[in-house]
């Protein structure tokens, strides 16, 4: 088993460390937090004083942090010239593709191998070891991350050269966030036209408005499998993640000059729920500002 270096210990890197310590390897953390790190100890991880100790040695770096200015000076000033050469540096931060590709580049030039390996799935995901990673590096890069990756996750995807990875995560998001506003537009309008929720749901789950949004992650309490809407929409994706990843999608195309209405139209609606104090509630409950007059139906009892 291999000496881990991971850097991060937050909602989701806290669950993700745990799962390479249980499969016995020997890790090594470090989180800017008193209470991540007494955490990760607790679930069979050892401390490091400073993210340059955890990595002296290792033979696998993982780091999962909030964006790519924190992965940006983490790399530049702990990991790179610190870490040995022959380690693996694996960033599962969800950041933007530039500095994904420019941190890249920095690893490649300094003599290492460097994956972007974002993640689709949560922190429950990410507790129970069955998060998605979409990564981006050489193929060399990808093989020698994938041992690690699996440990964590039960899909590991080759996505293309480096920032691949982000790209990938960046533009699925975009699209679950025009999908779930969309599918959240069409609850409210099918309601104001006298159709009940359930058998709207019936109808456009087996027709051609289907999508996961609605068949998998439904935004009215009582219709279709449990969602966050069946625990007033706590738990799951924050909305303020959802925007940060619309943001990041923006941004990337802007930089090719690709026109995204849509991902555009859904970024303003996010920003406008979040700033009327929706950040922390799952991106479904978006529905309840969409028409401020909505009314949830009464749960059936089934
Ligand atoms: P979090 O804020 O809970 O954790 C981030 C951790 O990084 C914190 O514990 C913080 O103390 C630590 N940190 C920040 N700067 C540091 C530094 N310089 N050195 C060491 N530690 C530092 O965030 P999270 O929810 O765990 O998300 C992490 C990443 O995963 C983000 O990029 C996010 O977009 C992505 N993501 C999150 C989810 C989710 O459901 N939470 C799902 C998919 C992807």
């Amino acid at each position: 088993m291999a000496r881990v270096a991971f850097i991060g210990l937050g909602n989701m890197g806290g669950g993700m460390a745990a799962n390479l310590a249980k499969a016995g390897h020997e890790v090594r953390a470090f989180d800017l937090s008193e209470d991540a790190l007494a955490r990760a100890e607790d679930k069979g991880c050892s401390r490091a004083a400073s993210a340059a100790e955890a990595v002296r040695n290792a033979e696998a770096v993982v780091t999962m942090l909030p964006a790519g200015k924190h992965v940006g000076e983490v790399y530049r000033s702990a990991v790179f010239g610190q870490a040995p050469t022959s380690a693996i540096l694996i960033d599962c931060s969800t950041i933007d593709v530039a500095t994904a590709k420019s941190v890249g580049k920095e690893a490649q030039e300094a003599g290492y191998a460097m994956v972007d390996a974002p993640v689709s799935g949560g922190i429950a995901a990410a507790d129970a070891g069955t998060l998605t990673f979409m990564v981006g590096g050489t193929v060399d890069g990808f093989e020698r991350a994938r041992p690690y990756l699996d440990k964590m996750g039960k899909a590991v995807i080759h996505a293309g050269e480096s920032g691949a990875g982000q790209a990938g995560k960046i533009v699925n998001n975009m699209l679950l966030g025009v999908t779930m506003a969309g599918t959240c537009e069409a609850f409210v309008l099918a309601q104001k036209l006298g159709l009940d929720p359930q058998v709207f749901f019936d109808i456009s789950s087996k027709a051609s408005g289907q999508s996961w949004s609605m068949t998998s992650y439904c935004p009215v309490p009582g219709v279709g499998p449990e969602t966050p809407a069946d625990r007033n929409y706590d738990g799951g994706f924050a909305a303020a993640l959802m925007l940060k990843d619309l943001k990041l999608a923006m941004e990337a195309a802007q930089s090719v000059g690709a026109y995204t209405p849509m991902g555009g139209e859904a970024e303003e609606l996010y920003g406008r729920f979040v700033s009327r104090g929706g950040a922390s509630k799952d991106f479904s409950a978006i529905i309840k500002m969409i028409d401020d007059s909505w009314t949830p139906p009464a749960p059936s009892g089934n």
